[in-house]
């Protein structure tokens, strides 16, 4: 295995037509076609589409350090600014890309995939607002954005789902890993209105604001939430995205892990056995689809990730139902779009499982009505990390609220990494 370790000014293939550089499993992007010629002060200019360093360092299995690595830009645009001063470790491990790689449709890479998470998630929740606590079949189904519901929210405006993953995504880049920090970012939520889309904190689940009252009085934010069975509500699985996106180089090697930090991530308000297993479980498959593994593997009943996450500490009996597949033969009679997080994991997953696009996944999860915006939240992370941000459809990323912070965010997690 080479190491090698320059202070990088690379080009490759500078001189190509951008348009020829959209297909990933190009061989030059690591390995021992990328060229180095390691000269300090750097025409450090990368082009190719969609791929920040970090993220070619790590599917290059290898490092990169810099304190504020340049990150910029969209696709397109130089991905890194001249005089950046980074020190690019490549461990030249052999293929390129995993092997089990999507080349096709819309998911172009891991990055791609990170943010369809957190949009995904924003998008489903922003769809899903205007139809809260509404019996299913009741509305006119939703096709898109659409003002009003219980909260008279603008179109586009979104709730406490991506309110609690922005003040979750913040803590992760700005703290690292610290409950308290989370917990103290939650409550200025709903103190002072902080991640709101409009400055105030409009909505709160009964068992979040319970806990992030005994937080307040100052509970330890690891045990605050309430681990009876009768409070295993869906607000942890909601707002889970940053934990998968800013941990995604612990799949596969250690799922365990990064299955423990999303059961932490959960402690500070939803501590029943079910909630902190749907959380373990989630991250494991967000994590695995924005990997790019395909659908099909992820959520087949005997996934050796979900089996070595089960042998690591036993997930919850409902939990291990609904991941082994309970959602794939019921129709949309038979699973529920509820506030219990074995409804909302499984509704979820009904939607996502055999959808041919995001569209049709979150739709599908929104259309449930009942805990509609979360339903959809979840369900569009799922769809998210498989069909990444370049499947969201473009006239529901333009028209969501406050875009910009959740690309931040993403930006924010991904330098984190
Ligand atoms: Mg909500």
């Amino acid at each position: 295995m080479a190491l090698l370790s320059r202070r990088a000014s690379a080009v490759t293939r500078d001189d190509q037509d951008p348009s020829e550089r959209r297909d990933h499993d190009q061989p030059w992007l690591l390995g021992p076609e990328l060229q180095l010629s390691g000269e300090g002060e750097s025409d450090a200019c990368y082009r190719q589409q969609d791929v920040p360093l970090v993220e070619l360092a790590r599917l290059g299995r290898g490092v990169a350090h810099q304190s504020s690595l340049p990150l910029v830009g969209t696709p397109r645009q130089r991905w890194l600014r001249r005089n950046s001063a980074f020190v690019f470790v490549a461990l030249d491990a052999g293929p390129v890309l995993p092997s089990n790689r999507r080349s096709v449709g819309t998911v172009d890479s891991d990055f791609n995939r990170r943010r369809g998470v957190l949009l995904g998630l924003a998008v489903g929740d922003a769809l899903g607002a205007a139809v809260e606590f509404e019996t299913r079949g009741s509305f006119p189904p939703v096709s898109g954005y659409r003002s009003g519901g219980p909260h008279g929210l603008a179109a586009g405006e979104w709730t406490d789902d991506t309110s609690m993953a922005l003040a979750l995504a913040d803590s992760i880049a700005s703290a690292g890993w610290d409950l308290s920090d989370q917990a103290a970012r939650y409550l200025s939520w709903w103190q002072s209105g902080k991640y709101s889309v409009n400055g105030r904190c409009f909505d709160i689940g009964v068992a979040t604001r319970e806990a992030l009252a005994r937080i307040a009085a100052g509970n330890d934010p690891a045990s605050a939430g309430d681990a009876a069975d009768e409070k295993s509500g869906n607000g942890s699985i909601m707002r889970l995205a940053p934990v998968s996106i800013r941990y995604l180089d612990w799949f596969p090697s250690d799922v365990a892990l990064l299955a423990d930090h999303a059961r932490q991530s959960s402690q500070p308000t939803h501590r029943s056995s079910k909630c902190l297993s749907a959380c373990r479980y989630l991250s494991v498959v967000l994590a695995a689809l924005i990997s790019g593994q395909e659908r099909d593997e992820v959520l087949s009943p005997d996934w050796p990730a979900l089996e070595r996450l089960h042998a690591a500490e036993p997930l919850e009996p409902a939990i291990l139902e609904v991941a082994r597949g309970s959602y794939r033969h019921k129709r949309a009679g038979q699973v529920r779009g509820s506030g219990y997080v074995v409804h909302s994991l499984e509704a979820a997953l009904w939607a996502f499982f055999d959808a041919n696009s995001f569209r049709d996944a979150v739709l599908a999860a929104v259309n449930l009505g009942d805990d509609a915006d979360t339903t959809g939240a979840v369900c569009g992370q799922l769809a998210g990390a498989y069909f990444g941000a370049e499947g969201i459809p473009a006239e529901w990323l333009e028209g969501l609220a406050q875009r910009e912070l959740l690309e931040d965010a993403v930006q924010r997690l991904c330098r984190a990494c």
